[in-house]
């Protein structure tokens, strides 16, 4: 029979979902991915074939309203496809692993319970990982799961790195940088030996530009440093969180204006960056497309506090050999793509025009002194890499 493994990235207004097949003695290869946006609002599913041809595409209507009915709507959709199939494993990525979590893990009771524990870390997506583990465990309880974590690549980084200067007592309760948007890094870090293996050993920064955005300086494929500390709020400015603010500013928000922990929460995490700034949208085709200087300013400020952070990531780095755009707006704008490499001509980025055009993968011209580049991430990918080896699914990698 068949075999299956389901790769799910639940967040709070979208689900994303992988499967993977197994035919007698082949290997596993994608069957298709799909995800389901605008849950709360206007859900709507699609999915594609291994091809990447379209085979669903349509609104959802009432009946999907939060994340356990979108979990609901896909699990009926694997069975219309694929009913009675094996399910040999189920990989989760989750947002925050904390100190304690450096790798993928199968899930137990005890690690649920410490990923509990790190909510308040990340509210707007700990619970919907969360949420997702439980749902797949009422419905097929003997399937293993693995949790795939946002922050273990980041771990090992220099303590200057890890370190936020509080006093003692508080950093022991778990105040430390922990890194995000680690699964990412790692898939790109894991394929620059074929896609760019002149870079793969040097010193190189990732700018994951999407709604969320930061950069990781990467040594010799290890993570040193990210712009991503605590929490996802600090560093680049995002879709609607602020990237770094003077933390004063939040004790005015609090001392000041008096407002609640939940209102100063909602702004950080959603009403500010892109969408704070331009108060027209946190989408940058939306913002790059309008004429309004709100909307420019907030343009001009993403590509300011990005060319910034390249320059602190190249002084860790003791200098660069590259830089990588990924995600969803390091992808696909090739306008972000060449207002970042222009402010970041003095480090001796040079950008061809065409290639950048038509998304590289090299993007520098052939005398660039620091090569640039268009790699798109695939965080699903390393998640079912992960869930394959750990599950002994598939041989480990080297
Ligand atoms: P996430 O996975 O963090 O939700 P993505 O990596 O999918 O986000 O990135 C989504 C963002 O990418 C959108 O909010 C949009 O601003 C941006 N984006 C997508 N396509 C383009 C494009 N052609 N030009 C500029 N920005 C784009």
């Amino acid at each position: 029979m068949d075999e299956f493994a389901v790769v799910i990235n639940a967040g709070s207004s979208s689900l994303k979902f992988s499967v993977f097949r197994r035919q007698e003695s082949r290997p596993w290869h994608l069957e298709a991915r799909g995800q389901i946006e605008g849950i709360g609002t206007r859900p709507q599913f699609s999915a594609k074939n291994e091809a990447g041809e379209s085979i669903a595409d349509r609104e959802l209507g009432d009946s999907v309203k939060d994340g356990r009915s979108a979990l609901d709507y896909v699990a009926g959709w694997l069975r219309e496809r694929h009913g009675g199939a094996r399910v040999r494993g189920v990989g989760h990525r989750i947002v925050h692993g904390g100190a304690k979590y450096a790798g993928p893990t199968i899930v137990t009771p005890q690690v649920l319970d410490d990923l509990r524990k790190l909510i308040p870390l990340a509210p707007l997506h700990q619970p919907y990982n969360l949420a997702a583990i439980d749902a797949v465990s009422e419905r097929l309880p003997d399937v293993p799961q693995v949790a795939c974590f946002d922050t273990s690549f980041h771990r090992g980084q220099p303590a200057v790195a890890e370190l936020v200067p509080l006093p003692a007592d508080i950093r022991s309760g778990g105040v430390q940088r922990y890194g995000f948007h680690g699964l990412s890094y790692e898939y790109i870090a894991s394929v620059l030996p074929s896609v760019a293996p002149e870079i793969a050993g040097g010193r190189v920064i990732v700018a994951h530009l999407g709604s969320g955005a930061s950069m990781c300086a990467i040594k010799n494929g290890k993570s040193v440093d990210s712009t991503l500390g605590f929490t996802a709020l600090d560093g680049l400015c995002m879709g609607t969180r602020p990237g770094a603010v003077d933390p004063g500013v939040i004790l005015h928000l609090f001392q000041g204006l008096g407002l609640s922990a939940k209102d100063v929460e909602s702004i950080l995490y959603k009403k500010s960056g892109l969408l704070g700034i331009s108060g027209i949208s946190n989408d940058m085709r939306v913002l790059l497309a309008s004429g309004e200087p709100a909307a420019r300013l907030a343009v001009d400020y993403f590509v300011y506090q990005a060319a910034k952070e390249v320059g602190a990531l190249a002084a860790v780095l003791g200098g660069v050999d590259a830089l990588v755009f990924t995600a969803g707006i390091g992808e696909n704008s090739p306008e972000i793509r060449k207002r970042i490499c222009a402010a970041s001509a003095w480090l001796g980025i040079e950008l061809d025009e065409a290639a950048n055009a038509q998304r590289g993968p090299r993007i520098s011209s052939a005398t660039s002194r620091v090569s640039a580049w268009v790699i798109p991430t695939n965080e699903e990918l390393m998640i079912a890499r992960h869930t394959g080896t750990l599950l002994g699914l598939i041989a480990a990698r080297a």
